[in-house]
């Protein structure tokens, strides 16, 4: 048990969250280096949202709502942190929820289904019992994509991507909505649109600003996201990312 009092209290949560994954048996062991490498940015960020990533946040739900074919990406990172916050985001933006996992064996995706529909969200896409297809120049069980979801989706959202997968996704003609605390990783430089922000605070976000959209009608007003997407630099924005990092 860690104590409510002890300082990095919140962090020190997210870090049993992810070993009970492992042990669960749903994430890999590299899963627990890349939110090591996340803790890192995080802590240098001040581990708290920032008005670029709300900037970005904002331009991310705009694409949500223009896609024809919404798809959010879940690996187990994403699954052992913020599973409730995603389920909620796909309900407010009428998106699908697929699994994709780096290291993909059946029992890793049998457990990660069975999170899911316990929640009450049985239509999750990438399962071991769907027929699957392969996005193209990526040779590997990570490639594997829904025919409904990833291989036909035009906007995504892939938090704790890996760059190859991310670029692969942009050259098969899709928008990549990236959650990455690290401004100059791959994923980060790759994806149409980076939050530099922790999966935990972003999702919550993002849901909000879908729900504040939709309360005012603009979630169906083409001009108004296309006018936020456009005004939308991701070079302009990972700039601002770095530079919200301090080093004193
Ligand atoms: P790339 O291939 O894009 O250069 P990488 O090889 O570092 O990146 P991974 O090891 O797959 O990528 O790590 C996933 C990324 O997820 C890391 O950049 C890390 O900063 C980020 N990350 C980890 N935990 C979180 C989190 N909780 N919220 C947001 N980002 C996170």
């Amino acid at each position: 048990m860690i104590p409510k009092t002890h300082p990095r209290y919140e962090s020190l949560l997210l870090r049993d969250k992810i070993k009970n994954a492992f042990k669960e048996g749903y994430l890999a062991d590299s899963g627990m280096i890349a939110h090591g490498r996340g803790e890192t940015f995080d802590y240098l960020i001040g581990e708290k949202t920032t008005e670029t990533a709300k900037k970005a946040c904002e331009a991310a739900v705009a694409n949500l709502f223009l896609a024809k074919n919404p798809v959010l990406s879940v690996n187990g990172n994403t699954t052992a942190l913020a599973i409730d916050e995603i389920i909620n985001l796909a309900k407010a933006t009428d998106s699908k929820i697929e699994i994709n996992l780096f290291y993909r064996t059946e029992e890793r995706v049998n457990i990660i289904t069975e999170m899911f529909k316990e929640r009450g969200w049985d239509e999750i896409l990438g399962t071991n019992d769907e027929k699957l297809e392969y996005i193209n120049n990526l040779n590997s069980p990570r490639a594997t994509a829904s025919k409904d979801g990833s291989y036909t989706s035009d906007v995504m959202l892939v938090p704790l991507e890996d760059g190859d997968r991310a670029e692969v996704l942009v050259e098969n003609g899709k928008k990549i909505i990236a959650i990455d605390l690290n401004p100059v990783s791959r994923t980060a430089k790759m994806s149409t649109i980076t939050i530099v922000d922790n999966i935990v605070r972003a999702v919550p976000l993002m849901t909000k600003i879908a729900k504040e959209f939709k309360e005012k009608g603009l979630d169906k007003n083409t001009e108004f996201l296309e006018n936020i997407s456009n005004n939308f630099s991701n070079e302009e924005n990972l700039k601002d990312s770095l530079a919200a990092i301090k080093l004193k």
